[in-house]
């Protein structure tokens, strides 16, 4: 029998004293769908009584618009934009082999996505500081300044980070937990010194970028931490205790955004990396703690994979909680396997590589 709603209770939980408003967009992108595509609207509807009784009353919707062209071009070459349009219009059709489709809503659906992000952004720029969780698809980090890739058309997280340096924001910090490699993501902001990015993902999955030295001349501020497959819990945990902790103490972000890619949940049919949905609520919680401690308390997830959308709810939802400072989630799929063969990551030497053991 399942059981809806699951108390979880690891002795890490911790309820936040003071509870924030946590603001939250939804784009589901109805008009973005393709034949037998993992990226498909269904990922996200079951999703949609949210809109009408947000489960956790700390949430407050934000209304959005579509990004406008300006805040995009920070980020992406016209010729994209010019070839997404166009595209479209002769869509629906693949545009690249990775599988990357549009239809003829998908241009506004990508620029919805971003605009999504950016309001929220945008809102805690205002407000001096803010948490919240942009709820969106089409997703964006594979998107490259001048290519359309990986299921991702534009890239919501780094046009919402160009926008805030753009705003007067000193440095901005990206993690990433998504399973897959953010290249495009890691392509926008190689020269760009105000941003740093650091992922944590699969090894020999798409796009096959990512490697520990694949950075070299921006050691210290983009970090590859790629990982064996069935990468678990217990790895997740010393990465963020030994390499993204000592990283955001050092690299002193005004704002934290998360590419909060839920393919690392053990039922995804895309990957092999063992996290479960515990494991979210206490990556959430310690990347809010890293954020109120380091980044002036903004932070601000952004959806990116994430393809069995039963998990994908729970997921989410346990992101939510940690966002309004609650302790219940659904867990409909409970704990993750164990049982797998241990994994080993040199911490040591990603330390040493970026100069994170002395901080
Ligand atoms: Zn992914």
């Amino acid at each position: 029998m399942i059981n809806r709603f699951m108390r979880y209770t690891n002795p890490c939980e911790k309820m936040k004293p003071d509870q924030h408003t946590v603001y939250c967009t939804f784009c589901d992108a109805p008009e973005h769908v393709y034949p037998g595509h993992p990226d498909h609207p269904g990922r996200l509807q079951p999703m949609r009584a949210w809109l009408e009784a947000p489960p956790y009353p700390e949430i407050t919707w934000l209304d959005y618009k579509p990004a406008p062209e300006e805040a995009i071009l920070r980020v992406h070459h016209p010729a994209l934009l010019d070839r997404l349009q166009q595209s479209s219009r002769s869509g629906p059709r693949e545009i690249d082999p990775s599988p990357t489709y549009v239809t003829k809503g998908s241009y506004q659906a990508a620029r919805q996505a971003a605009g999504a992000t950016l309001a929220l952004s945008r809102r805690f720029l205002t407000d001096g500081q803010g948490r919240g969780f942009a709820i969106i698809r089409p997703p964006g980090h594979h998107a490259e300044p001048n290519r359309a890739t990986g299921f991702c058309l534009l890239n919501n997280i780094a046009i919402a980070a160009a926008d805030a340096i753009a705003s007067g924001i000193r440095k901005v910090a990206i993690v990433d937990f998504d399973a897959h490699h953010g290249n495009g993501t890691q392509a926008a902001f190689y020269n760009i010194p105000q941003v740093g990015y650091l992922s944590i993902h699969e090894e020999n999955l798409y796009p096959g970028t990512g490697r520990l030295n694949s950075a070299p001349d921006a050691h210290g501020r983009i970090i590859n931490v790629p990982l064996p497959p069935f990468a678990n819990r217990a790895v997740f945990l010393g990465i963020f205790q030994n390499i993204v902790t000592p990283w955001l103490r050092k690299f002193g972000a005004e704002m934290l955004l998360v590419s909060a890619g839920f393919d690392t949940h053990f039922s995804d049919p895309l990957t092999t990396t063992t996290l479960d949905t515990c494991a979210f609520y206490e990556i959430s919680q310690l990347l809010i703690e890293l954020a109120e401690a380091y980044c002036q308390d903004r932070i601000l997830f952004v959806l990116e994979g994430g393809y069995d959308p039963l998990a994908l709810q729970d997921n989410v939802q346990a992101c939510l909680a940690a966002l309004c400072g609650r302790s219940t989630f659904p867990n409909r799929f409970g704990n993750a396997p164990d049982g797998y063969a241990q994994i080993t990551v040199n911490i040591n030497h990603i330390q040493a590589l970026h100069h994170l053991s002395e901080v």
